[in-house]
């Protein structure tokens, strides 16, 4: 069976179109500028390659150019719709509703409604994205996987904030965590390639990648991980703080006569290791190549994100009374050797040695440890969407 995975934003729509049987990713591509001037990018597994501008007014005219192009008759991968047997949303925020993969009906799409709050920028782009799909395929069954679902098994003591009760009570203000399918995902691909039995097993993942979250994996359930109630929480990464001091917000509003909406915006999205080297770049790349340049501020930054990543990898070591196994996944945690190296620097009081040559192996599942060393640490590359599809599948 071929199914579509969708991921919306508000102006944008990833799309991949997966033979779930296989696994092999058929067609893939992006919508960008929805609502603007529209893009379209669509690349195919047997070469094919398209850009170009696009009118698209709203998500349905986007998916309406993306189905159009999976059925084309000379880049196209199927003959017809009938060939795409479900649709996969990744849906941002399920908040406490939602703690696995659901089938979507009237009552589910009431439910993520009802999560609108919690995600405001990310939860409607969704919604809007499911509604185009229907519209446009009544009849294929659609599934809602959510960024947040993993991280349900959480315990109390992980999830509650020391902030006074009403707020949980009454807005349900917790830590929820991101980037689940990731961490579920990798978690599992690493129990399977270092030989591990997931069930009796404590495993970190790391997912570095313009967003970036540590999270604490006990017998194969999420016990604690690094993002909160959105995602601003946790690691520094491309543009986001992360972890602050709360009562800074108040310094810079007095300072700088901005409203809280506006120091949350710089909070999100000009700060990270973007803002701390100055607004050069928040690309690991950009950074890795200035600060062999001798550009203080990019190392600065550099500094920071590891030493944050190390000292959540201890937390979490803590956590789980131990670790079995690390696993570094997503755009940095995959490719940048030097920020794995750094991180792993800090963590010899556990046992791990680092086997250098290891890695410098790019692209493929790898452990990166000695066999000496006490804990295993691998490079694993995720693959959402292929978690996504995998869901979709099991539940239709
Ligand atoms: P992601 O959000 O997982 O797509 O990760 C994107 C980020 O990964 C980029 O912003 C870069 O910082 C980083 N990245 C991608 N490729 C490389 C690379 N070859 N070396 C270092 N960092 C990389």
């Amino acid at each position: 069976m071929n199914v579509l995975v969708i991921n919306c934003g508000s102006s944008s729509l990833k799309y991949q179109l997966i033979n779930a049987d296989t696994e092999e990713a058929l067609a893939s591509g992006l919508c960008e500028r929805i609502g603007i001037d529209g893009r379209f990018k669509y690349k195919s597994n047997t070469g094919a390659k398209v850009e170009k501008e696009a009118t698209m007014n709203n998500h349905e005219d986007a998916i309406k150019i993306v189905l159009d192009a999976l059925i084309d008759a000379q880049n196209g991968v199927i003959k017809s719709l009938d060939e795409i047997g479900a649709v996969g949303h990744r849906v941002v925020h399920g908040g406490e509703k939602f703690a696995h993969s659901v089938v979507i009906n009237d009552e589910v799409m009431k439910a993520i409604e009802e999560c609108n709050d919690l995600a405001p920028l990310h939860n409607p782009a969704n919604l809007i994205g499911i509604n185009a799909c229907k519209a446009l395929m009544p009849n294929v069954p659609m599934v809602a996987v959510f960024d947040t679902a993993f991280h349900q098994t959480m315990p109390e003591k992980a999830y509650l904030y020391g902030i006074p009760c009403e707020y949980y009570e009454k807005y349900k203000i917790r830590r929820y965590g991101f980037h689940g399918t990731s961490h579920s995902f990798v978690s599992k691909k690493m129990a399977e390639f270092a030989g591990m039995d997931i069930n009796n097993s404590k495993i970190i993942v790391c997912h570095l990648g313009n967003g970036a979250s540590v999270s604490a994996v006990l017998n194969g359930k999420s016990v604690d991980t690094s993002m909160g109630l959105t995602p601003l929480e946790g690691l520094l990464m491309g543009t986001r703080s992360g972890d602050l001091d709360p009562a800074i917000i108040e310094f810079i509003a007095n300072k700088e006569g901005k409203n809280i909406s506006e120091i949350l915006n710089i909070l999100n999205k000009k700060s990270g290791v973007q803002g701390m080297s100055g607004g050069l770049s928040s690309d690991f790349r950009d950074l890795g190549a200035a600060a062999a340049e001798g550009n203080v501020l990019a190392k600065q930054a550099l500094d920071v994100f590891c030493y944050r990543v190390a000292k959540y990898i201890g937390a979490y070591t803590a956590a789980m009374n131990g670790v079995d196994g690390i696993a570094f996944t997503a755009g940095i945690g995959e490719n940048d050797g030097a920020v794995r190296e750094s991180v792993l620097s800090y963590l010899g009081y556990l046992g791990i040695e680092l086997d250098k040559e290891k890695n410098a192996i790019r692209g493929e599942e790898v452990l990166i440890s000695t066999a000496d060393s006490k804990v295993k640490v691998c490079v694993i590359p995720t693959n959402e969407e292929l978690a996504i599809a995998r869901e979709t599948v099991a539940l239709i």
